[in-house]
């Protein structure tokens, strides 16, 4: 017995040095970089701004399918950056998306940034809460105000305006340059970036890597934390909506069935948000977490250093938090319910939607057999739902000279200097995904500063993009595209 318990003592004492050692190696790497903060005429490139979110360019639907606010914006663009319009090959794809080549002095794979036109419409009725309404292209209080200007306008201007000072100095790049800016991102993207992909293919363009919307800078988002957070989208889940119906004969309500249409469908929900698919760390994940472990207490270094013995541990905390949950799993998402007529009259039919992101290593297939086994009722019809749906993404490395040229750039934007840059899964999907054919290098991120207001703002009220924000952006694609250039 008490030779059991000095093994055991030895055996502790191993795994706590272990750990320790673990979290010792687990150092912040020190990474010094040049500041970049060239002398920028902000009050102008945010008043352009301002005006190309004047133009309410909300996606085209089946229902309000004109274009003439893109042909607008197109308008606009060419009076106010004349140099990009005189110096770069412009095609228009897919009746209203953009697509620029900015040719280089060789013949190699180029950079693609890509932005997009459209934008989110503004729910009716909201327009009164905003501060500054959302298209009258407003700058006050230090800030740009109008839906875009977080998602994502403020890319798409500031990629222009970075060209065309570039333009304005002489400057030609090494290699092909392309924007593709798509005008129905938000409504998936199947016209316009599809469209500019396929374009590309065709010609046989190859290019180094993508760089779109997706991540940002936080704060706070990982608890414990209390640097920013840079975190570049590697990779984006996948999207699947799936709908559930259940049947009945229907009948008066004085002598109902046992169970009901809504009693099965309801029952059916309940498992589905009882029943979660499992959580799981990707390689995307660990490596993020890995990176953000020399920045947090010891104790939680300790743990964070040691997901081999810890996951259940740090699993079980980061399933706390709705948005720190989904990073780990296939989210569950019930978002529409529907059934009965009457209140006297038994449902013939009860039909909901669940909406599942699903997680990189998953599938649609795979979330179609955890729901069919989850409901396990013969009765209940599930179908994937038609519209949008798309697979998970490939993982674009972290270690790739592109991701070092996109960390660079932001850090030398910076006024942060305990910036900490890491990749993530972004649960949204982007218009990235579409060229994964011309390259498996497609990075997300867009370099601001995204505060819990301005994170709750687009999509929602009071959308806006602080200036000193709109005008690390600028620089930033400044540096991107031309690393040697001096401040
Ligand atoms: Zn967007």
């Amino acid at each position: 017995m008490k030779r059991a318990l000095t093994w055991i003592g030895i055996a502790m004492l191993l795994l706590l040095i272990v750990m320790g050692v673990n979290a010792w190696r687990a150092s912040a790497p020190v990474v010094v970089v040049e500041p970049f903060r060239p002398t920028l005429d902000t009050a102008a490139m945010a008043q352009r701004l301002a005006a190309a979110l004047a133009i309410p360019t909300t996606s085209a639907t089946a229902e309000s399918p004109s274009l003439d606010r893109f042909f607008e914006l197109h308008t606009l663009l060419q009076t106010q950056f004349p140099r990009v319009h005189a110096q770069l090959e412009r095609e228009v794809v897919a009746d209203a998306s953009l697509l620029y080549r900015w040719k280089g002095r060789e013949a190699c794979p180029g950079v693609l940034l890509a932005a997009h036109q459209d934008v989110v419409p503004v729910e009716p009725g909201t327009e009164a809460l905003w501060t500054h309404p959302p298209f009258a292209g407003v700058v006050a209080d230090g800030a740009i105000w109008g839906r875009g200007a977080v998602d994502d306008k403020s890319s798409l201007m500031a990629i222009v305006e970075a060209v065309e000072l570039l333009l304005a100095d002489g400057f030609q790049p090494d290699c092909d340059v392309w924007l593709a800016f798509g005008h129905d991102e938000e409504v998936s993207g199947l016209e316009g970036a599809v469209a500019m992909a396929a374009l590309l293919r065709q010609r046989g363009v190859a290019l180094d890597y993508v760089l779109d919307e997706g991540g940002a800078i936080t704060l706070g988002a990982i608890p414990g934390t209390t640097q920013p957070l840079a975190t570049i989208g590697v990779a984006e889940k996948g999207y699947v909506s799936v709908r559930l119906t259940a049947r009945d004969g229907g009948g008066h309500s004085s002598m109902p069935p046992r169970h009901t249409a809504i009693g099965r469908l309801a029952r059916a929900i309940a498992l589905l948000e009882e029943h979660r698919p499992a959580a799981d760390f990707s390689p995307v994940q660990r490596e993020l977490l890995r990176r953000i472990a020399p920045h947090v207490d010891p104790v939680q270094r300790v743990v964070l250093s040691n997901l081999w013995i810890t996951a259940p541990l740090v699993e079980r905390l980061l399933s706390a938090k709705p948005a720190s949950d989904a990073t780990l799993r296939t989210t569950t998402a019930p978002t529409m319910f529907q059934a009965g007529i009457k209140d006297n009259v038994l449902a013939q039919k009860a039909e909901a939607v669940v909406n599942f992101r699903v997680r990189v290593g998953d599938s649609i297939d795979g979330v179609l057999a955890h729901v069919r086994d989850t409901i396990d009722d013969a009765d209940i019809t599930i179908a994937v739902d038609e519209g949008f749906r798309s697979e998970p993404s490939a993982i674009s490395s972290w270690e790739d000279p592109a991701f070092l040229r996109i960390e660079t750039a932001l850090r030398s934007v910076s006024p942060e200097t305990d910036l900490v840059v890491a990749p993530y899964v972004t649960s949204g999907g982007t218009d990235a995904r579409h060229y994964a054919a011309l390259t498996p290098r497609l990075y997300r991120f867009l370099p601001i500063l995204m505060t819990p207001e301005l994170l709750a703002s687009f999509h929602g009220n009071n959308e806006r993009i602080p200036v000193p924000e709109y005008e690390r952006m600028v620089r930033f694609y400044l540096r991107l595209l031309q690393p040697q250039r001096q401040s």
